[in-house]
């Protein structure tokens, strides 16, 4: 998918994919330090619980626009407009669009695989 993008003069970044419990339990506590122990799991879940865990899911950026790595403002980068045209025919959805079901704040950065029939199974079950 980097690839196709990159022919659009799309450069994506992947700045985060598979995360242990170690590094979960290490961000999640950044998390309650950033935004308050009540509001942490609106944006880093708990350690057990993320979908990074599964190896599926990955945190992508726009290489000319770093200041919105993991920001609220990626979803205005040339970056975010082509992956919302172009990764679900790569196997990606956006796992936290705006009001989901999960109650998950909105992460425009935040793309899970399911283009394969496991991990299709492991979120669509
Ligand atoms: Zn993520």
């Amino acid at each position: 998918m980097c690839e196709t993008a990159q022919k659009a003069a799309i450069h994506l970044v992947v700045i985060s994919g598979f995360r242990d419990i170690i590094l979960q339990t290490a961000l999640y506590k950044e998390a309650q330090i950033r935004h308050g122990i009540e509001f942490a799991s609106l944006w880093v879940a708990p350690p057990g619980h993320s979908e990074h865990h599964t190896g599926y899911a990955l945190d992508l950026a726009d290489k000319n626009h770093p200041e919105t790595d993991d920001e609220s403002g990626f979803e205005d980068t040339p970056a975010a407009a082509w992956l919302l045209a172009n990764a679900p025919s790569h196997g990606f959805e956006l796992s936290f669009p705006q009001g989901n079901r999960q109650g998950v704040g909105y992460e425009p950065w935040h793309w899970r695989f399911c283009g394969a029939p496991t991990a299709r199974k492991r979120f669509h079950n």
